[in-house]
């Protein structure tokens, strides 16, 4: 027996550090007494809180959360979850009042701290406190300097303020943290930060800063459209019309689907540098390479228009109608040139022709993150924030629709 024993002892051991292992587990020291974890995990009202939470039927979890926590009053994360429910109710002077109460307990570890400073930051954003808001994310950063969440939410903060340059500086964080080289929508907000960086400078009337940004913009983000735009803008200003043209031209080239917003700029420039055959000649370009531009064939058909050529501007308005029927800037181009020509009966049943089926509307550009709707091309969605997420809504060709109609019936 004797060669048995210390293995015994060692057996033994192990048995009673498994069952103190189990009681410490089971038991906490709260606030002095003994508290029987376990009695949280065996009560129905955790888990009935996230069903109801998976549910969305908030009240109820509420409920559930509610009881939960008073089985297990040490409980953070119940709390913390508590507060966030109210705050999405709305009711926002609860959620507050709920985690300034966890700030008040001692011994916080320090994540704890930034977590519970976290949500509360998220209470003051959607009750409108903005500063201390500002000031909540800032002192999560300061406790946890690389907290993504803390970061977005500075940076959204900032950009609703149209405190640009912390807006920036909060996203190249963001950017820094993911170590290595910049995502490319890192790239394109801080793009539009040094845009919006650049229109601050124009207002105050330093137009040398302005060119700069919209430079290091385009760097950044090699389709930047409006700093193209703002950029050609700014040359123009300095009296140098060639310049300004040179940088609508890379709009252009960089982002031909959004080449219509210089149309107008570079029909003018050119006729300023003498050369305006070049502006047909863009368009003719544009409709080679891309037959669906509906935009380009627009803007050619004005040109020829002004210039006494309605004829050969309406042909290209019926191309572009087959092309996007829905187009009502088309339409509008349309009816003063048929007038134009009194009316020729064979054009005006050509266009009736084209348009039986169209439905028109006046909204064709849509956010693709929360399908916000716009009559015009933003660049930030006034509605989630985000940057340069409006994309032209089209309808398929009437045609095509009924054809699938036919397919399905
Ligand atoms: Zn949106």
């Amino acid at each position: 027996m004797q060669p048995y024993l210390p293995l015994l002892a060692a057996l033994v051991a192990l048995l009673v550090g498994l069952a103190v292992g189990k009681a410490w587990e089971r038991y906490k020291l709260h606030e002095g007494t003994w508290v029987d974890r376990r009695r949280l995990r065996e009560s129905p009202h955790f888990i009935l809180g996230l069903n109801f939470l998976v549910a969305g039927q908030v009240d109820l979890a509420i409920e559930e959360f509610g009881a939960a926590a008073n089985v297990d009053p040490g409980s953070l994360e119940i709390r913390l979850i508590l507060g966030n429910l109210y705050r999405e109710k709305g009711q926002v002077g609860r959620a507050i009042q709920e985690h300034q109460n966890l700030l008040q307990r001692p011994k916080l570890k320090k994540l704890e701290h930034a977590n519970v400073l976290l949500c509360l930051g998220l209470d003051f954003r959607r009750g409108g406190f903005i500063d201390r808001a500002v000031e909540a994310f800032n002192e999560v950063l300061r406790l946890d300097p690389e907290n993504r969440y803390a970061l977005v939410n500075l940076e959204k903060l900032y950009a609703e303020q149209r405190q640009w340059q912390d807006a920036y500086e909060a996203r190249r964080r963001l950017a820094q943290l993911s170590g290595g080289r910049p995502s490319e929508r890192d790239q394109t907000v801080l793009a539009f930060l040094e845009h919006a960086l650049g229109q601050q400078a124009l207002q105050q009337g330093d137009r040398p800063t302005a060119i700069q940004r919209f430079e290091a913009a385009i760097d950044l983000s090699p389709s930047m459209a409006p700093a193209f735009l703002n950029l050609g803008d700014a040359r123009l200003d300095q009296h140098n019309p060639a310049a300004a043209a040179a940088a609508w031209e890379r709009l252009v080239q960089m982002a031909p689907d959004r080449a219509y917003l210089a149309f107008s700029r570079l029909e003018r420039v050119y006729a300023t540098l003498g050369t305006p055959e070049r502006f047909p000649e863009l368009c003719r370009r544009l409709i080679a390479a891309n037959p669906l531009d509906w935009r380009a064939r627009l803007a050619l058909a004005r040109h020829l228009a002004e210039r006494g050529r309605t004829r050969e501007g309406l042909d290209l308005l019926f191309d572009a109608v087959a092309v996007n029927p829905h187009a009502l800037a088309l339409h509008q181009a349309i009816w003063p040139m048929l007038s134009a020509l009194d009316l020729p009966q064979a054009l005006v049943a050509r266009y009736i022709d084209l348009t039986r089926d169209s439905i028109f509307y006046l909204d064709p550009h849509v956010c693709v993150r929360c399908r916000y709707r716009s009559t015009e091309l933003l660049w930030q969605c006034p509605h989630c924030h985000e940057w340069n997420t409006f994309v032209e809504e089209r309808i398929a060709p009437a045609q095509e629709e009924e054809s699938n109609e036919t397919l399905a019936n």
